[in-house]
């Protein structure tokens, strides 16, 4: 069995914690709670009959808006981030955010794994009646009301931590 961190990083409501209840518990709340400080959850993924399964240590801490602003203490050690943006707030700002983070995580954690995920993928859906070409830039497209994604975004992270070493 591997150890591995994980952190969830984004803006403000963009349904960290949601994703995170969605995978642990398979479960979704539609009320809002901030979350303040960090919570920690673990989950088992199984993969490959041959390969170590992944004890993935999930990290939900406290938003900033700024990513610099998060308490580095709480990122050492990561091995994955996984940065999410609200799909159905498509800001002008999203994909300087995106290219922020990107090179953020790029400087200051190098050999960490980052996944850039679009979250409401339900909302996404309703508003623009189905997939568009705005969701290619994402790694992955998920909702955390419904569970489309969900799983299969933290088990192919979980592959690629594998295969990524360490
Ligand atoms: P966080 O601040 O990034 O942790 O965001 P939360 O997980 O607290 O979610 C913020 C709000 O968005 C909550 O009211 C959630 O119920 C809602 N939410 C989260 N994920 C989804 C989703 O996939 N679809 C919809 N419709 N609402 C969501």
């Amino acid at each position: 069995m591997k150890n591995k961190k994980v952190v969830l990083m984004g803006h403000f409501g963009a349904g960290k914690t949601s994703l995170i209840r969605r995978f642990v518990e398979d479960a979704f709340e539609s009320d809002y709670k901030v979350t303040i400080g960090v919570h920690i959850s673990k989950k088992v993924v199984v993969t490959a009959p041959e390969q170590d399964d992944v004890n993935l240590i999930i990290w939900d801490i406290e938003g900033k808006e700024d990513l610099r602003d998060n308490r580095s203490s709480y990122l050492l050690g990561t091995h994955a981030f996984i940065y999410v943006q609200d799909l159905s707030r498509l800001h002008i700002q999203r994909e300087h955010d995106m290219d922020d983070a990107r090179e953020f995580f790029q400087a200051e954690y190098p050999t960490a794994l980052t996944a850039f995920v679009g979250n409401k993928l339900d909302l996404f859906l309703e508003e623009h009646g189905g997939r568009t070409s705005a969701l290619d830039v994402y790694d992955h497209v998920v909702s955390a009301k419904s569970g489309e994604g969900v799983n299969h975004m933290f088990q192919s992270l979980a592959e690629n931590l594998l295969n990524h070493g360490e």
